[in-house]
């Protein structure tokens, strides 16, 4: 087998691809209960002659399948979880959850079924590769769950899971085909729980201590802490327990989840520690008691620019899909239901580059379906966008790049109704095809080219200048499902 058999490969168990991503879709299972969707993987990777590690990093539901002997070892992600409360019909133009006894509330609004299986196409591809040359290399396919507020790669990382790769290779499902060379921010999540006196809220109030009182005014004191914060940082929260629904009853329970986001980690951490010193001044107001939880942590992406560029070349080999009159026709609607302008695509992605920006801007803004490739730029700097990824922390630790794939109409809003329409429609399966392609592709350059993982390595040393790589999440703390926190 040569590097241009590798896509027809690919092709040739499309179908099984597309019916594992559909499954996944159907299984819509949320951070670190993922185990349908775990267990589909893992047994079709063993079944083709992977050696699968399971509970990968003390996780349940994270697993690590290992092709081939010897260097390099190239590791390839894959992500599968859900989200809760996005129940939606596929194929459909408006909001309508699924309905019937497989609808568990949740959908995968951020296509995380294409990933995985479109990460699993890719390491089955370069496994056939190494069967084919008999040349030492190794492809492990990592099994990550959790992503969606929990961060299982964070975990794993602390863990050591990804120490000993020479390069990581993901991607995402995004309304665009391009490289995914943005940085991302840290964060941390802590989940702050009072607990006061209940007590008869009329004929005793003066006997009771309320929590839900402490949860807000924690939130009226962080909220006057956003003036004094980095104007980069983003501190969001959610009231997980109000302490029921009595009025007439002092709430002697209280609980608020924050997240709090930054550039770097250490300003991540230094807003953390300030946010913990307002909830014990609410404490101290309330003479309510306060358990500080600490529920994870994941760190900011260092990108590499010598494997995005391996990607960027496979990329621009590849046929891109082409669409019919009908699938163009759904996006279009769809497109019309949703609040992101025309072409909004490329100035998040091109935000370096003025002229290509306003020139692509106008093409994508012309589609409702991206059928090009953005640019990619060796030198323009990498752009903060406002979100945040654990694959942060494999990238602390191995060279990492990602790509993303056109899987959805122009316009999509992220987490939402109208992704999770599209995640099981022929527009997600072509990009989780084209993903697997690229990413193939790109392992077997560096199979075949020993210098660029030792390229990619010089680099990312080069960008952490001699910082080690530090978990932000404390021993003790054990990934949990976020839905029982
Ligand atoms: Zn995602």
């Amino acid at each position: 087998m040569d590097k241009p058999s590798l896509s027809p490969y690919v092709d040739s168990v499309g179908e099984l691809l597309r019916g594992i991503s559909d499954k996944i879709w159907d299984y819509a299972e949320t951070a670190f209960e993922e185990y349908r969707s775990a267990a589909l993987l893992k047994d079709t990777l063993a079944r083709q002659g992977f050696e699968v590690e399971d509970k990968t990093g003390g996780i349940d539901t994270a697993f690590c399948a290992s092709y081939g002997r010897g260097k390099p070892v190239i590791g390839i992600l894959a992500e599968y979880d859900a989200l809760s409360g996005l129940s939606q019909k596929a194929l459909a133009l408006t909001e309508e959850p699924r309905g019937g006894a497989g609808d568990n509330g949740n959908g995968h609004g951020c296509g995380h079924n294409l990933f995985g299986a479109g990460s699993l196409g890719a390491a089955l591809a370069v496994k056939e590769y190494l069967a084919a040359n008999k040349i030492p290399g190794t492809v492990k396919l990592f099994g990550c769950p959790g992503e969606e507020g929990g961060s299982g790669k964070a975990f794993m990382a602390r863990e050591g899971v990804f120490a000993g790769l020479d390069a990581a290779f993901a991607w995402h499902p995004m309304a665009v085909n391009g490289i995914m060379e943005v940085k991302l921010l840290a964060n941390y999540q802590i989940l702050y729980k009072f607990r006061g006196k209940a007590a008869h809220a009329a004929a005793a109030p003066h006997l009771g201590r309320s929590a839900l009182d402490a949860v807000e005014l924690m939130n009226v004191g962080v909220n006057f802490l956003r003036e004094h914060v980095i104007p980069e940082a983003r501190i969001h929260y959610a009231i997980t327990n109000t302490g029921g629904f009595s009025p007439n009853v002092v709430q002697s329970r209280g609980e608020v989840l924050y997240l709090i986001r930054s550039p770097r980690l250490p300003q991540a951490e230094e807003i953390y520690r300030r946010v913990n010193k307002i909830a014990q001044g609410a404490a101290l107001m309330t003479e309510t008691e306060l358990d500080i939880e600490f529920i994870k942590a994941c760190a900011d992406i260092i990108p590499n620019k010598t494997l995005a560029r391996v990607l960027y070349d496979n990329f621009k080999t590849q046929e891109l899909p082409l669409y019919t009159g009908e699938e163009q026709a759904f996006a279009a609607a769809l497109a019309k239901t949703s609040p992101k302008p025309p072409g909004a695509e490329a100035a998040m992605f091109l935000v370096d580059a003025e002229k290509d920006r306003a020139e692509y801007t106008k093409r994508l803004g012309d589609k409702s379906i991206c059928d090009l490739l953005l640019p990619f730029y060796d030198e323009a700097r990498e752009p903060v966008f406002p979100g945040s990824s654990d694959v942060g922390d494999v990238s602390w630790n191995v060279p990492t790049a990602q790509i993303v794939t056109a899987c959805y109409a122009l316009g999509t809003a992220e987490h939402s109704w109208q992704l999770v329409s599209q995640t099981r429609s022929s527009l997600g399966h072509k990009g989780l095809i084209l993903a697997a392609k690229v990413i193939a592709g790109a392992c077997v350059d560096l199979l075949e080219q020993p210098g660029l993982a030792e390229k990619a390595r010089a680099e990312l040393e080069q960008r952490l200048e001699g910082q080690p790589y530090r978990s932000a999440i404390p021993p003790e703390v054990k990934p949990r499902p976020i839905g029982k926190l």
